[in-house]
């Protein structure tokens, strides 16, 4: 309840900073409009997605919706343009793939997290580039994970594990084709020592915001099974439906 009056709040306090444009179309008036609304509730229920091609490794992926139009502007608006109430609308939707993931991912059997408490599940945002934090100063892909994972029911609600770091530098991935983005981010990723004992033998779920040639949870897959996880699924926002452009 705390949390939720602090959210209401910050809501006021976001209100009275930011003209209230909705962030899917700028049209003026509210933070998300009916019109952008009604837009993401036609898209289907969170379903498979696979790339093509996919990469090597990719676990199995739940998304929602397809990356364009008011989630696409949506989703840039809250990521690199300082949109961060916009999490208010997107972390639904990650509620949303998550749960499909975590149904799905009950069939796979599997070992029970180490600690009962926490379930049998861990949710592991994909890292950030240090760039990239350094400048949006915060971490938008944590915040939208713990507020998505506060929507799952109680009795199967994962902890959210930031178990992931980025071991050197990347290249942006954006204008890199499937087989230049997994190459990119090969052997990018560890599992932070620290961190190791949460994954260990547990089943994760990747979240991220988009998927587009798969590369970047691939490379988490990757590198969650070699500190040992039992099972590696994934969940997004946002799926690109337009083929990677060839070499
Ligand atoms: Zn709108």
């Amino acid at each position: 309840m705390v949390g939720s009056a602090r959210a209401g709040v910050l809501d006021a306090l976001t209100d009275l900073v930011l003209p209230a444009r909705c962030g899917g179309c700028d049209r003026q008036g509210q933070r998300w409009c009916p019109s952008c609304a009604r837009e993401v509730a036609a898209a289907p229920p969170a379903g498979r997605w696979t790339p093509t091609p996919a990469p090597g490794g990719l676990p199995d992926v739940w998304s929602v919706v397809p990356y364009e139009g008011a989630v696409r502007a949506g989703l840039a608006n809250w990521k690199d343009n300082g949109r961060r109430d916009l999490v208010r609308v997107l972390a639904p939707l990650l509620t949303e793939a998550l749960l499909a993931a975590l149904l799905a991912g009950e069939d796979w059997g599997g070992p029970p997290g180490p600690d009962p408490a926490h379930g049998t599940w861990v949710v592991v945002p994909v890292p950030s580039a240090r760039p990239n934090v350094r400048r949006r100063g915060d971490r938008p892909l944590q915040d939208l994970a713990r507020r998505s994972v506060q929507a799952v029911p109680p009795a199967i609600r994962p902890p959210v594990v930031p178990a992931l770091r980025l071991a050197r530098t990347v290249a942006d991935q954006a204008g890199l084709h499937s087989a230049a983005r997994s190459e990119n981010l090969r052997g990018a990723m560890v599992v932070a020592p620290t961190a190791a004992p949460s994954v260990q033998g547990v089943r994760c779920v990747v979240v991220d915001d988009v998927i587009t040639t798969g590369a970047t949870l691939a490379e988490a897959a990757r590198a969650l099974r070699a500190a040992g996880a039992a099972v590696v699924l994934a969940a997004t926002v946002a799926a690109t439906r337009r083929r990677p452009r060839r070499p």
